[in-house]
């Protein structure tokens, strides 16, 4: 499953938008400046003046250079040409240097006129020396897999919501520890490699910090999966029995390997078969050796996981992500009983 030529489009012309919002931000800081400190203005002016003499310069020098290699000319520019790159490069950095003294001078950061990029990367144009760029692969995947659902669920399922008070003693401190993994492991995201695996009773906030760890993820411009273990074992299904559209599967289970984060949740409450456990084994392997991060949580028991899967399943499991056990009473149940009682708080 590919984008269309008309999301490829209207996905390209966003780009142009966010770049065309750029240059206009970056346009009003620069009025607002020359309209603050007047000498800035002139340093400006200087800079494009001294890069027309030097482009002139270079010009004679290509010139000259030309001519000699003609045998018609003399070789004397060339020798020169490293002098004039030397004083004009110090006469631009001594420019600079006061330029930015002026902008610290009225309290303003040293790279406030600095180009603005949503994606410093690209430069907001998608791509890298010919690659699609992260941020444009992220883009793709909102698109092509409906993660709206997903959109829904951080909503109600944030760090900004994050409440201990449905905790206390051993299952507080098993909740706290839980949620340094998730932090290490947003910080770590973009530097090291790793994988959370949520597991415990029901109603006990898994879901809540898979999801909460998926956005902050998604904030950082990353590509993100999520399913539901049903979902996805059956959208991998559909895909896989529709002999038709092989290219749509290769490129399916291509961004399911490949995406920056992939998100499991309820792991074990899908329909079993033979399928489901050598698909999942597939895809948590794949990512594995492709060095890409996944989140899985589930009400299995470590022994129920090890039963119901096959024992490669477990074992990749146990050895390459990091345990979260989460215990405590039902959560959906508490704040249910919450509700009806307002003042049992
Ligand atoms: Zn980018």
């Amino acid at each position: 499953m590919a984008l269309t030529r008309q999301q490829y489009d209207s996905l390209m012309q966003s780009y142009a938008y966010t770049r065309d919002q750029h240059r206009r931000e970056l346009s009003r800081r620069r009025d607002y400046v020359y309209a603050k400190i007047p000498d800035f203005r002139r340093l400006d002016e200087e800079i494009y003046t001294l890069g027309g003499q030097e482009l002139k310069k270079q010009l004679a020098g290509a010139g000259a250079g030309s001519a000699a290699e003609d045998g018609t000319g003399s070789t004397a520019s060339g020798a020169e040409r490293p002098d004039s790159e030397g004083s004009f490069a110090a006469r631009i950095a001594s420019v600079s240097r006061r330029k930015r003294e002026l902008l610290r001078s009225v309290s303003l950061p040293e790279d406030y006129l600095d180009p603005i990029y949503t994606c410093p990367d690209c430069r907001d144009t998608g791509y890298i020396d010919g690659q699609k760029c992260h941020c444009l692969k992220a883009a793709q995947i909102r698109i092509l897999y409906d993660q709206s659902h997903l959109k829904e669920l951080v909503r109600d399922n944030n760090f900004d919501s994050l409440s201990e008070s449905w905790y206390e003693g051993e299952d507080l401190s098993k909740f706290r520890k839980a949620v340094l993994n998730c932090r290490s492991f947003i910080n770590n995201f973009d530097s090291g490699y790793e994988n959370l695996y949520f597991y415990g009773t029901v109603g006990t906030g898994k879901s809540f910090l898979s999801i909460s760890t998926a956005q902050e993820v998604l904030r950082t411009g990353h590509s993100v999966l999520y399913f539901s273990a049903s979902g996805l074992f059956e959208t991998i299904s559909s895909y896989l029995f529709d002999y038709k559209n092989r290219d749509d599967y290769r490129q399916f289970t291509g961004d399911l390997y490949d995406c920056d984060l992939l998100v499991i949740d309820d792991l074990g409450t899908e329909m079993m078969s033979s399928l489901v456990s050598s698909q999942l084994f597939t895809c948590i392997n794949e990512r594995h050796i492709l060095g890409r991060s996944t989140i899985i949580s589930s009400n299995l028991s470590l022994e129920e996981l090890q039963q119901r899967y096959s024992e490669r399943v477990y074992s990749r499991i146990i050895s390459s992500y990091t345990m979260c056990k989460l215990t405590g009473p039902d959560i959906r149940v508490l704040k249910k009983v919450r509700n009806r009682n307002p003042w049992n708080h």
